[in-house]
């Protein structure tokens, strides 16, 4: 981890005192001061800040249901963040794993562990996500090979990796991706002719949401290493 990273996770110091503090000379990183603020630190390393020590804190796992009617995002903007619902310690460190829509509900990951998030998000992991789907009209059974088979999306080079839908009405699906690429459900349904109306999720790999609309809860130890 970068050594100003190091120093906002295991003091209460921010990212600007952390930065000054270590330009002006004051860590020192195995015996040595080290000024630079991108220096690479391990946490084996002794990293020593006013005569004392530094452990960053463990990283943290959380799961939430999100509301519809709020944003991804750390900040507030047309609509409320959802770390509005997440009564936390520096929430600022926080980042959601995979965004949802504003009107989209259900399962969110948050953390402050990049690493983990990336595992989560990138394509090449196959990370599977299941969907409830409410479609405006009734789904053909034809859609299923065709997701099976994987759909050609406005601007995308590439087919969508193999989906799996269920059908659970005429106007209700679960729909299982691997991907997350941007609006990728509603974009799915628009190209076979259908509009999603409403978008919930329930599952990332392990992960199935078990906890209200607006509340969240930390992932288990079992939880955490399965998506990794
Ligand atoms: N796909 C979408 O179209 N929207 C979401 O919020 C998530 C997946």
């Amino acid at each position: 981890m970068r050594l100003d990273k190091f120093i906002c996770k295991s003091t209460a110091l921010t990212k600007a005192q952390a930065i000054a503090h270590i330009e002006e000379g004051d860590i020192k990183v195995n015996g040595n001061v080290i000024s630079d603020i991108s220096a690479q630190v391990h946490e084996n390393n002794e990293v020593i800040f006013s005569g004392k020590q530094l452990f960053p804190r463990p990283f943290r796992y959380l799961l939430m249901n999100k509301p519809a009617q709020t944003i991804c995002s750390n900040i507030d903007e047309v609509y409320p963040s959802l770390f509005n619902y997440i009564d936390i310690e520096r929430p600022q460190e926080l980042h959601i794993v995979g965004r949802l829509d504003a009107d989209t509900t259900g399962l969110v990951l948050i953390t402050d562990d990049g690493r983990w998030s990336f595992n989560i998000t990138s394509p090449n992991k196959s990370c599977p996500k299941v969907y409830r789907v409410h479609l405006r009209k009734s789904i053909d059974i034809s859609a299923k090979i065709l997701f099976a088979k994987g759909i050609k999306l406005q601007g995308e080079p590439q087919l969508t990796a193999p989906a799996i839908l269920t059908i659970v009405d005429d106007k209700q699906v679960l729909l299982t991706i691997t991907e997350g690429k941007f609006h990728q459900v509603k974009r799915m349904f628009a190209s076979i002719g259908n509009k999603v109306v409403g978008l919930h999720r329930e599952s990332i790999g392990c992960v199935t949401l078990d906890v209200d609309e607006g509340q969240w809860r930390y992932l288990t130890v079992d939880e955490i290493n399965d998506l990794n």
